[in-house]
């Protein structure tokens, strides 16, 4: 077994044990690989042990990376945007990922929604919500989620599928559990705010490799592991 296989396996059982202790059935708690300035060989290797979905920061290592991956044929990956989303980004986006997690500006939201391609599903997207922080970090707080969630959707290229939220880090599982459970009330209070038309509403993508229990037990349902699965990050990747 390689290392990102052993490593994998290990998450998995954190998983599994993290539903035990909080009662959830493990089946509603999806992993996401973020392979963010590791290489295609990386990807395939855990693709080789059976990981699905991978989680990318920098859109245009991504799309390299997505490329390379794509000429040893693995079986069909999906590829989630977790990284910050400029509007001269938006294009990339719209036309090599499945899902984007970040949205935080309308304006960002119809672009993307203007660019994906006709042949491709609707882009799933989440809205990133702030729970911890001052003005100056990315996602917003809960008022304007909602009213973001309301305009996403109406778009009809784009799938609103639920809230996203990257608090800072904490020592210890109760500050984690306490700032997880105001990500899970953001993503409560923007379900109540759609449309009863609206289906399909059902991602909270919380928690790392770091806190990834606590955010288990306040109902995350994508948790995004990355050093727990690739390694330490040794280089910072290219801007963009
Ligand atoms: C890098 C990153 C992760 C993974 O972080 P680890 O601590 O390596 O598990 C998860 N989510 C986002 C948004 C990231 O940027």
């Amino acid at each position: 077994m390689t290392t990102i296989a052993a490593n994998l396996q290990a998450i998995r059982d954190r998983i599994a044990r993290a539903c035990a202790m909080c009662a959830r059935n493990p089946d509603s708690v999806a992993l996401l690989a973020v392979s963010k300035t590791f290489g295609a060989d990386a990807v395939l290797n855990a693709a080789q042990a059976g990981q699905r979905l991978f989680g990318e920061n920098y859109i245009q290592e991504a799309v390299r990376k997505m490329a390379d991956v794509a000429l040893q044929h693995p079986p069909r990956l999906a590829w989630h945007c977790i990284g910050p989303i400029q509007s001269n980004k938006t294009q990339l986006v719209a036309e090599h990922f499945d899902w984007a997690h970040t949205l935080d500006r309308a304006k960002i939201a119809r672009r993307l929604n203007d660019q994906r391609p006709p042949h491709l599903p609707p882009l799933q997207v989440c809205i990133q919500v702030n729970v911890d922080g001052g003005a100056t970090k990315s996602g917003l707080p809960v008022p304007e989620a909602v009213a973001l969630a309301r305009e996403v959707a109406q778009l009809p290229r784009l799938q609103l599928r639920g809230a996203m939220s990257i608090p800072d880090p904490l020592p210890d599982f109760d500050a984690q559990l306490a700032i997880h459970q105001r990500a899970r009330a953001a993503f409560d209070a923007i379900a109540a705010a759609l449309p009863a038309s609206h289906t399909g509403f059902d991602t909270l993508s919380l928690g790392m490799t770091a806190d990834l229990e606590a955010a288990i037990c306040a109902g995350s349902t994508l948790v995004r592991v990355g050093s727990g699965i690739f390694g330490a990050r040794h280089y910072p990747p290219p801007a963009g």
